[in-house]
Protein backbone atom coordinates (compact mmCIF):
# COMPACT_ATOMS: atom_id res chain seq x y z
CA UNK A 1 0.00 0.00 0.00
CA UNK A 2 1.11 3.40 -0.39
CA UNK A 3 0.70 6.20 2.30
CA UNK A 4 -1.99 8.69 2.54
CA UNK A 5 -1.20 12.44 1.72
CA UNK A 6 1.37 14.37 4.54
CA UNK A 7 2.94 17.31 4.27
CA UNK A 8 6.83 16.68 4.36
CA UNK A 9 9.29 18.85 6.51
CA UNK A 10 12.73 18.52 6.92
CA UNK A 11 14.05 21.10 9.24
CA UNK A 12 18.06 21.79 9.95
CA UNK A 13 17.76 22.61 13.76
CA UNK A 14 16.27 20.80 17.02
CA UNK A 15 14.14 25.00 17.35
CA UNK A 16 13.09 24.35 13.94
CA UNK A 17 11.80 21.00 14.44
CA UNK A 18 10.22 21.58 18.09
CA UNK A 19 8.18 24.71 15.96
CA UNK A 20 6.99 22.36 13.84
CA UNK A 21 5.93 19.68 16.37
CA UNK A 22 4.45 22.27 18.29
CA UNK A 23 2.37 24.04 15.55
CA UNK A 24 1.09 20.63 14.48
CA UNK A 25 0.97 18.53 17.88
CA UNK A 26 -0.48 14.95 17.36
CA UNK A 27 -1.18 15.88 13.92
CA UNK A 28 2.43 15.59 13.22
CA UNK A 29 4.54 12.39 13.41
CA UNK A 30 8.41 12.26 13.87
CA UNK A 31 10.76 10.42 11.10
CA UNK A 32 14.01 9.10 12.67
CA UNK A 33 14.82 5.93 10.54
CA UNK A 34 11.12 5.39 9.38
CA UNK A 35 11.95 1.37 10.11
CA UNK A 36 8.13 1.79 12.04
CA UNK A 37 6.93 4.80 10.71
CA UNK A 38 7.42 4.06 6.92
CA UNK A 39 5.20 0.57 7.67
CA UNK A 40 2.60 2.07 9.88
CA UNK A 41 2.41 4.87 7.43
CA UNK A 42 1.72 2.59 4.56
CA UNK A 43 -0.65 0.10 6.60
CA UNK A 44 -2.55 4.00 7.34
CA UNK A 45 -2.41 2.96 10.65
CA UNK A 46 -1.63 6.46 11.07
CA UNK A 47 -2.40 9.74 9.16
CA UNK A 48 -0.31 12.46 9.98
CA UNK A 49 -0.85 15.55 8.33
CA UNK A 50 2.71 16.20 8.62
CA UNK A 51 6.20 14.17 8.76
CA UNK A 52 8.69 16.02 10.60
CA UNK A 53 12.13 14.50 9.14
CA UNK A 54 14.89 14.93 11.89
CA UNK A 55 17.95 13.27 9.78
CA UNK A 56 19.44 16.57 9.20
CA UNK A 57 19.50 17.98 12.83
CA UNK A 58 22.75 17.97 14.10
CA UNK A 59 24.32 16.33 17.39
CA UNK A 60 21.51 14.09 17.95
CA UNK A 61 23.64 11.06 16.42
CA UNK A 62 26.76 11.80 19.08
CA UNK A 63 27.56 9.33 21.45
CA UNK A 64 30.06 10.51 23.84
CA UNK A 65 31.20 9.67 27.50
CA UNK A 66 31.70 11.81 30.79
CA UNK A 67 33.55 9.01 32.57
CA UNK A 68 30.43 8.78 34.79
CA UNK A 69 28.01 8.20 32.05
CA UNK A 70 27.70 7.24 28.45
CA UNK A 71 25.10 9.42 26.33
CA UNK A 72 23.80 8.52 23.31
CA UNK A 73 21.64 10.78 20.73
CA UNK A 74 18.11 9.81 19.92
CA UNK A 75 18.83 8.81 16.14
CA UNK A 76 22.33 7.00 16.67
CA UNK A 77 21.26 3.64 14.33
CA UNK A 78 21.22 0.59 15.71
CA UNK A 79 24.48 -0.29 14.09
CA UNK A 80 26.50 2.48 15.28
CA UNK A 81 25.25 2.01 18.60
CA UNK A 82 26.54 -1.67 18.35
CA UNK A 83 30.14 -0.75 17.24
CA UNK A 84 30.90 2.05 19.76
CA UNK A 85 33.58 1.51 21.53
CA UNK A 86 32.26 3.36 24.73
CA UNK A 87 29.25 0.54 24.16
CA UNK A 88 31.27 -2.09 23.88
CA UNK A 89 33.14 -1.24 27.22
CA UNK A 90 30.99 -0.11 29.43
CA UNK A 91 27.05 -0.94 27.82
CA UNK A 92 27.90 -4.83 27.01
CA UNK A 93 24.14 -5.78 27.48
CA UNK A 94 23.22 -2.87 25.20
CA UNK A 95 25.57 -4.25 22.83
CA UNK A 96 24.82 -8.33 23.28
CA UNK A 97 20.68 -7.10 22.95
CA UNK A 98 21.68 -5.19 19.19
CA UNK A 99 22.51 -8.66 18.10
CA UNK A 100 19.13 -9.68 18.21
CA UNK A 101 17.55 -6.58 16.87
CA UNK A 102 15.78 -7.48 13.35
CA UNK A 103 18.93 -7.42 10.31
CA UNK A 104 21.87 -5.36 9.09
CA UNK A 105 19.67 -3.34 7.15
CA UNK A 106 17.23 -2.32 9.33
CA UNK A 107 20.18 -2.16 12.07
CA UNK A 108 21.74 0.28 9.79
CA UNK A 109 18.46 2.76 9.78
CA UNK A 110 16.54 2.07 12.93
CA UNK A 111 17.67 3.91 15.68
CA UNK A 112 17.93 4.26 19.78
CA UNK A 113 15.40 7.07 19.73
CA UNK A 114 12.52 5.69 17.50
CA UNK A 115 12.59 2.41 19.27
CA UNK A 116 11.89 4.11 22.60
CA UNK A 117 8.97 6.04 21.05
CA UNK A 118 6.96 3.42 19.53
CA UNK A 119 7.54 1.34 23.01
CA UNK A 120 7.21 -2.09 21.29
CA UNK A 121 6.72 -4.63 24.02
CA UNK A 122 8.71 -7.22 22.07
CA UNK A 123 11.60 -4.74 21.53
CA UNK A 124 14.81 -5.19 23.03
CA UNK A 125 16.01 -1.59 23.68
CA UNK A 126 13.18 -0.30 26.25
CA UNK A 127 13.64 -3.26 28.41
CA UNK A 128 18.25 -2.47 28.60
CA UNK A 129 17.05 1.05 29.53
CA UNK A 130 14.87 0.29 32.45
CA UNK A 131 17.61 -2.55 32.94
CA UNK A 132 20.39 -0.20 33.11
CA UNK A 133 18.64 2.58 34.82
CA UNK A 134 18.67 4.86 31.60
CA UNK A 135 17.26 8.29 31.91
CA UNK A 136 15.57 9.57 28.28
CA UNK A 137 16.26 12.77 27.69
CA UNK A 138 13.05 14.92 25.88
CA UNK A 139 12.61 18.33 24.81
CA UNK A 140 10.20 20.70 23.74
CA UNK A 141 9.20 24.42 23.39
CA UNK A 142 8.32 23.85 27.32
CA UNK A 143 11.82 23.33 27.82
CA UNK A 144 13.94 19.68 29.05
CA UNK A 145 12.58 17.00 31.08
CA UNK A 146 14.77 13.45 32.07
CA UNK A 147 12.16 10.69 32.43
CA UNK A 148 13.68 7.41 34.47
CA UNK A 149 13.18 4.65 31.69
CA UNK A 150 11.17 3.42 34.62
CA UNK A 151 8.55 5.73 34.27
CA UNK A 152 9.16 6.09 30.26
CA UNK A 153 7.65 2.98 29.57
CA UNK A 154 3.65 3.31 30.47
CA UNK A 155 1.52 0.73 28.41
CA UNK A 156 1.92 -1.74 25.25
CA UNK A 157 2.93 1.17 22.50
CA UNK A 158 2.09 4.00 24.59
CA UNK A 159 5.16 6.07 26.99
CA UNK A 160 5.49 9.32 28.75
CA UNK A 161 6.18 11.85 25.65
CA UNK A 162 4.17 14.14 24.95
CA UNK A 163 2.89 14.97 21.73
CA UNK A 164 4.98 18.13 21.52
CA UNK A 165 8.18 16.37 22.97
CA UNK A 166 11.38 14.56 21.04
CA UNK A 167 13.57 12.39 22.08
CA UNK A 168 17.37 13.72 22.26
CA UNK A 169 19.01 11.62 23.80
CA UNK A 170 19.35 8.47 26.29
CA UNK A 171 22.33 8.69 29.68
CA UNK A 172 23.40 5.30 31.08
CA UNK A 173 25.19 5.69 34.35
CA UNK A 174 28.83 3.78 33.50
CA UNK A 175 28.31 0.99 37.08
CA UNK A 176 31.30 -0.38 38.50
CA UNK A 177 33.36 -3.21 37.39
CA UNK A 178 31.50 -5.71 39.84
CA UNK A 179 28.59 -5.76 37.91
CA UNK A 180 27.71 -8.50 35.38
CA UNK A 181 25.50 -8.22 32.61
CA UNK A 182 23.76 -10.60 30.39
CA UNK A 183 20.71 -10.53 27.57
CA UNK A 184 19.13 -13.54 25.59
CA UNK A 185 16.32 -14.33 24.06
CA UNK A 186 14.17 -17.26 22.51
CA UNK A 187 12.82 -15.59 18.83
CA UNK A 188 11.67 -18.20 16.28
CA UNK A 189 13.96 -17.21 14.05
CA UNK A 190 17.85 -14.54 13.98
CA UNK A 191 16.21 -11.16 13.81
CA UNK A 192 12.94 -11.77 14.46
CA UNK A 193 10.79 -9.99 17.26
CA UNK A 194 11.39 -11.96 20.45
CA UNK A 195 8.68 -14.59 21.82
CA UNK A 196 10.91 -14.01 24.89
CA UNK A 197 13.97 -11.46 26.01
CA UNK A 198 15.93 -11.25 29.16
CA UNK A 199 17.89 -8.11 30.54
CA UNK A 200 19.74 -9.64 32.94
CA UNK A 201 22.40 -7.35 35.78
CA UNK A 202 23.41 -8.57 38.63
CA UNK A 203 26.28 -6.76 41.36
CA UNK A 204 28.70 -9.83 42.62
CA UNK A 205 30.77 -9.00 45.26
CA UNK A 206 33.11 -12.08 46.40
CA UNK A 207 31.03 -14.07 43.95
CA UNK A 208 27.89 -13.45 46.12
CA UNK A 209 25.16 -10.81 44.30
CA UNK A 210 24.36 -7.52 45.93
CA UNK A 211 22.10 -6.00 43.90
CA UNK A 212 20.23 -7.28 40.88
CA UNK A 213 17.55 -5.95 37.75
CA UNK A 214 15.61 -8.45 36.13
CA UNK A 215 13.71 -6.76 32.81
CA UNK A 216 11.67 -9.20 30.25
CA UNK A 217 11.16 -7.45 26.61
CA UNK A 218 7.96 -9.33 24.42
CA UNK A 219 6.93 -10.99 27.55
CA UNK A 220 4.09 -8.16 29.36
CA UNK A 221 2.97 -5.49 27.92
CA UNK A 222 5.75 -2.73 28.97
CA UNK A 223 9.54 -3.30 30.52
CA UNK A 224 9.65 -3.66 34.05
CA UNK A 225 11.93 -4.88 37.17
CA UNK A 226 10.81 -7.67 39.10
CA UNK A 227 11.48 -7.21 41.98
CA UNK A 228 10.01 -10.70 43.45
CA UNK A 229 12.41 -12.51 41.07
CA UNK A 230 15.20 -9.87 41.51
CA UNK A 231 14.95 -10.94 45.61
CA UNK A 232 15.45 -14.60 45.11
CA UNK A 233 19.37 -13.74 44.23
CA UNK A 234 20.50 -11.94 46.34
CA UNK A 235 23.19 -12.81 48.53
CA UNK A 236 24.07 -16.06 46.83
CA UNK A 237 26.26 -17.40 44.28
CA UNK A 238 24.49 -15.56 41.28
CA UNK A 239 24.12 -19.32 39.47
CA UNK A 240 22.95 -21.03 42.96
CA UNK A 241 20.89 -23.58 41.38
CA UNK A 242 18.59 -23.80 44.53
CA UNK A 243 17.95 -20.10 43.94
CA UNK A 244 17.19 -20.39 39.52
CA UNK A 245 14.45 -23.51 40.96
CA UNK A 246 13.18 -20.92 43.14
CA UNK A 247 13.08 -18.05 40.63
CA UNK A 248 11.16 -21.02 37.47
CA UNK A 249 8.67 -21.97 40.24
CA UNK A 250 7.60 -17.95 41.18
CA UNK A 251 7.42 -16.57 37.18
CA UNK A 252 3.85 -17.66 37.41
CA UNK A 253 3.01 -15.84 40.27
CA UNK A 254 4.60 -12.19 39.02
CA UNK A 255 4.54 -12.05 35.57
CA UNK A 256 1.41 -11.28 34.02
CA UNK A 257 2.26 -12.57 30.16
CA UNK A 258 0.83 -10.65 26.91
CA UNK A 259 -2.43 -12.28 26.01
CA UNK A 260 -3.71 -12.55 22.33
CA UNK A 261 -1.87 -13.55 19.31
CA UNK A 262 -1.40 -17.49 18.21
CA UNK A 263 1.33 -18.00 21.77
CA UNK A 264 -0.82 -18.58 24.79
CA UNK A 265 0.35 -17.07 27.93
CA UNK A 266 1.00 -20.83 29.27
CA UNK A 267 3.48 -21.21 26.58
CA UNK A 268 5.35 -17.34 27.05
CA UNK A 269 5.81 -18.81 30.44
CA UNK A 270 7.50 -21.53 29.98
CA UNK A 271 9.70 -19.68 27.72
CA UNK A 272 10.01 -17.61 30.32
CA UNK A 273 11.17 -19.88 32.98
CA UNK A 274 14.02 -22.06 30.43
CA UNK A 275 15.21 -18.42 29.55
CA UNK A 276 15.63 -17.34 33.16
CA UNK A 277 18.00 -20.55 34.07
CA UNK A 278 19.79 -20.14 31.07
CA UNK A 279 20.69 -16.52 31.31
CA UNK A 280 21.88 -16.63 35.20
CA UNK A 281 23.65 -19.82 34.58
CA UNK A 282 25.34 -17.96 31.97
CA UNK A 283 25.99 -15.44 34.13
CA UNK A 284 28.34 -17.26 36.19
CA UNK A 285 30.74 -17.50 33.73
CA UNK A 286 32.74 -14.10 33.93
CA UNK A 287 33.58 -14.18 30.26
CA UNK A 288 29.64 -14.95 28.70
CA UNK A 289 28.45 -11.74 30.89
CA UNK A 290 30.85 -9.19 29.90
CA UNK A 291 31.69 -10.22 26.37
CA UNK A 292 30.19 -9.69 23.56
P1 LIG B 1 10.76 5.52 13.01
O1 LIG B 1 10.23 4.38 12.28
O2 LIG B 1 11.28 6.67 12.21
O3 LIG B 1 9.82 6.01 14.15
C1 LIG B 1 9.18 5.10 15.00
C2 LIG B 1 8.24 5.88 15.95
O4 LIG B 1 9.02 6.65 16.86
C3 LIG B 1 7.35 6.88 15.22
O5 LIG B 1 6.15 6.98 15.94
C4 LIG B 1 8.13 8.18 15.34
O6 LIG B 1 7.30 9.32 15.27
C5 LIG B 1 8.75 8.06 16.72
N1 LIG B 1 10.06 8.70 16.87
C6 LIG B 1 11.21 8.35 16.22
N2 LIG B 1 12.24 9.07 16.69
C7 LIG B 1 11.73 9.87 17.67
C8 LIG B 1 12.31 10.84 18.54
N3 LIG B 1 13.63 11.12 18.54
N4 LIG B 1 11.50 11.48 19.41
C9 LIG B 1 10.18 11.20 19.45
N5 LIG B 1 9.56 10.29 18.65
C10 LIG B 1 10.35 9.64 17.77
N6 LIG B 1 13.08 -3.82 16.69
C11 LIG B 1 13.49 -4.55 17.73
O7 LIG B 1 13.65 -4.01 18.81
N7 LIG B 1 13.73 -5.90 17.61
C12 LIG B 1 13.56 -6.57 16.42
O8 LIG B 1 13.81 -7.78 16.36
C13 LIG B 1 13.09 -5.83 15.31
N8 LIG B 1 12.87 -6.42 14.14
C14 LIG B 1 12.41 -5.67 13.08
C15 LIG B 1 12.16 -6.30 11.87
C16 LIG B 1 11.69 -5.56 10.81
C17 LIG B 1 11.42 -6.29 9.50
C18 LIG B 1 11.51 -4.14 10.93
C19 LIG B 1 11.04 -3.33 9.76
C20 LIG B 1 11.76 -3.52 12.12
C21 LIG B 1 12.21 -4.27 13.23
N9 LIG B 1 12.46 -3.67 14.45
C22 LIG B 1 12.88 -4.42 15.50
C23 LIG B 1 12.26 -2.22 14.67
C24 LIG B 1 13.52 -1.40 14.36
O9 LIG B 1 14.61 -1.94 15.04
C25 LIG B 1 13.48 0.09 14.79
O10 LIG B 1 14.13 0.29 16.00
C26 LIG B 1 12.17 0.61 15.10
O11 LIG B 1 11.33 0.31 14.03
C27 LIG B 1 12.24 2.14 15.24
O12 LIG B 1 12.52 2.58 13.96
P2 LIG B 1 13.18 3.97 13.63
O13 LIG B 1 14.24 4.28 14.59
O14 LIG B 1 13.48 3.91 12.20
O15 LIG B 1 12.01 5.01 13.95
Amino acid sequence: MKPPRFEYACPQSLTEALDLLDEHKSNAAVLAGGQSLVPILNLRMAKPAIVIDINRIPDLDTISSNGRQISIGARARHNDVLRSPHVRLHLPLLAQALEHVAHEAIRNRGTLGGSLALADPAAELPACTVCLDAEIVVRSNRGERKITASDFFKRIYSTALEEDEIITRIDFPIEDSFWRFRFDEIARRQGDFAIAGLAFAARCDEAKVTECRIVFAGVEESPRRIPELEEIFIGANVADEENIQRAKAAVADVIEPLTGGELSPAYRLHVVRELLARVVRDLAHPDMARSL
